[in-house]
């Protein structure tokens, strides 16, 4: 078997930076990453499970692979991997590898396993992966850098705790120590990424005291020569305080941009969802937050047809976008994934009012959106 491997990636920006782990782990073992799977040994696609229409898009591509390049070690890896399991193998027969998101290290291992049959990995799902050297990144100018993985909130409608795990804080020190390779390489533009980053928070190490936390690390990255420009993502809105905007305000390095997901405006639908705050306090934070920091420029996701989703709900989420008037939103139509509290209630918005909800907000941020570079393009041509 030829020793060169081909990875895509399905899915969130954990899952770019995730691939690019993967890659590192096989240069280390003296593999080639290549860019057409046909002229790979092993081709692995590393999915996503959080929507449903990747983890079939993905499914869809490889047994269509299958099918055009035969005699290769194929593998399905990720958060898919860890949810699907052993399914997976009956729905592609000619499938070798079902590798969980805690044992990619494992894989240029699982592939010579896979020479002699199925090899299915799912045991660790909690692990914490390795400080690896950034062997491999696929940007020259940008990176992005795991702080944390897994996520301890458990909302009603998203799989990534169970197949990411619980949250896990990486050690400053080891970031830092990344962020300063990445700026020796070049790098000027980082992106510190986690589920929830706002509750970074990792064991107490040397000089660092227990109350070390994300801003205190957004503090210590901006110090780091080299680097210019620092963003983060995602942050959740019980956990973005006052503290986090004076830091955004403060630190020369990290970007004006706050993403803070919404999902509704309606009490009724976040107390269903188990997001922990209400439309008045993701007001008010907002509100703190554009006061604090000047020029500030908010983005969100919202979800429309949640279980129960009436159309005073819709309305409610849809008054809100007008008063926060976002600079952009991503929209998105609900739809159950298995093993979440939300799968249990019954998925009661037809697609066609899904449909019809997307496309009213979709159209309505347009206008906004549109309005807001008006104002700024009026802006420019004032000064
Ligand atoms: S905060 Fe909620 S939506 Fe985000 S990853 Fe955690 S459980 Fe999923």
């Amino acid at each position: 078997m030829k020793k060169s491997v081909y990875i895509r990636t399905f899915g969130c920006q954990m899952n770019n930076r995730d691939s690019e782990f993967i890659g590192g782990v096989f240069i280390d073992k003296g593999y080639k990453l290549v860019d057409l799977p046909g002229e790979a040994g092993v081709i692995l696609f590393n999915t996503c499970s959080v929507r449903a229409h990747a983890e079939e898009r993905a499914i869809s591509s490889m047994g269509q692979l299958m099918h055009e390049h035969k005699n290769r070690i194929y593998g399905i890896v990720g958060c898919a991997a860890q949810a699907l399991g052993e399914g997976l193998f009956k729905r592609l027969p000619g499938l070798n590898i079902v590798c969980g998101t805690g044992e990619i290290t494992r894989l240029p291992e699982l592939v010579k396993e896979a020479e002699n049959g199925r090899v299915l990995a799912l045991e660790d799902k909690d692990a914490l992966l390795p400080e690896l050297k950034p062997t491999y990144r696929q940007d020259k100018d940008a990176a992005y850098v795991s702080i944390m993985r897994g996520c301890d909130n458990f909302c009603a409608y998203c799989i990534v705790p169970y197949v990411r795990g619980r949250e896990r804080s990486r050690s400053a020190d080891g970031i830092i120590s990344e962020i300063r390779d990445l700026a020796g390489q070049g790098i000027r533009d980082v992106t510190l990424l986690g589920q929830n980053v706002n509750s970074y928070r990792p064991k107490a190490e040397g000089r660092r005291s227990k109350a070390y936390g994300f801003v205190e690390l957004l503090c210590d990255v901006n110090k780091i020569d080299g680097i210019e420009k620092i963003n983060f993502m995602t942050s959740h809105p019980k956990d973005a305080t006052g503290a986090l905007f004076k830091a955004m305000k403060n630190l020369d390095k990290v970007r004006k941009h706050l993403h803070l997901p919404l999902q509704s405006g309606s009490d009724r639908i976040l107390k269903l969802m188990q997001r922990g705050y209400t439309r008045g306090g993701y007001f008010d934070l907002i509100s703190e937050a554009l006061a604090v920091i000047p020029g500030l420029r908010v983005t969100t996701d919202i979800i429309v047809g949640f279980p129960g989703e009436g159309e005073e709900d819709f309305g409610k989420t849809r008054s809100l976008m007008e008063e926060m008037k976002f600079d952009s939103a991503y929209i998105f139509k609900y739809s159950p994934r298995a093993g979440t509290e939300a799968a249990k209630m019954p998925d009661d918005v037809s697609l066609r009012l899904k449909k019809e909800r997307h496309k009213t907000l979709l159209d309505l941020q347009r206008s906004i959106s549109k309005g807001k570079a008006h104002e700024k393009t009026d802006c420019c041509h004032c000064t």
